[in-house]
């Protein structure tokens, strides 16, 4: 039986990835299904248990890397944990829905290992960084530290772009939308 695909999306905080993949996950002929993952960071007042992330305590977050329960996981910012159930995964692929996967470089990097050409990293970046700490500040959801540490995040994330299958600037939302529905579609149809 055809398995399901893997479709990465990394991008440094602030970029649109989460409006981006939520659009997508509307296109019904890409059957595409959001891996939810685990974390340890305190849930922001717009977010949903299950839908946004599992939420754990720290005991309860190393527990599953304990017994081996993820497919990936990694620490993204100092003491904040984040990382991909095997549940998750495995039961959406076998049923030949495609994954959409809202994660880290480190974190695409190990499912490409793990999944070969079954995966795809796409990367989406944001016109500059300028643009980039304004987003973050209008955003609103994150302290003026947590700002700091994400854009220090992003200066790295962004260093490693050109090792992602694909890069798409988000620049106008509809048209990084557009491109990014074209690149999965060919992706799709390959063997
Ligand atoms: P946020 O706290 O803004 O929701 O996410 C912080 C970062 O953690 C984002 O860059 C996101 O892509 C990454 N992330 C979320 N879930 C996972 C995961 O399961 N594994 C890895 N490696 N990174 C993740």
């Amino acid at each position: 039986m055809a398995k399901g695909k893997l479709i990465v999306f990394s991008a440094p905080s602030g970029t649109g990835k989460t409006t981006i993949v939520r659009k997508l996950m509307e296109v019904e002929r890409l059957k595409l299904k959001f891996s939810v993952s685990a974390t340890n960071r305190p849930i922001r007042a717009n977010e949903l248990h299950g839908r946004d992330y599992f939420y754990f305590t720290t005991e309860e977050f190393n527990a599953k890397v304990a017994a081996d329960e993820f497919l990936e996981w990694e620490e993204v910012y100092p003491g904040r944990f984040y990382g991909t159930l095997k549940s998750e995964v495995e039961n959406c692929i076998n049923q030949e829905f495609n994954m959409a996967f809202d994660i880290d470089v480190a974190g695409g990097f190990d499912i490409k290992k793990q999944y070969g050409k079954q995966a795809l990293l796409i990367f989406i970046k944001p016109p500059s960084v300028e643009e980039l700490a304004k987003r973050l500040r209008n955003r609103g959801t994150d302290s003026d530290t947590d700002i700091e540490t994400r854009l220090a995040k992003a200066e790295r994330e962004l260093s490693f772009a050109d090792r992602y299958d694909v890069v798409v600037v988000n620049d106008a939302l509809d048209v990084a939308v557009a491109e990014i529905q074209t690149i999965i579609d060919k992706f799709l149809t390959q063997e």
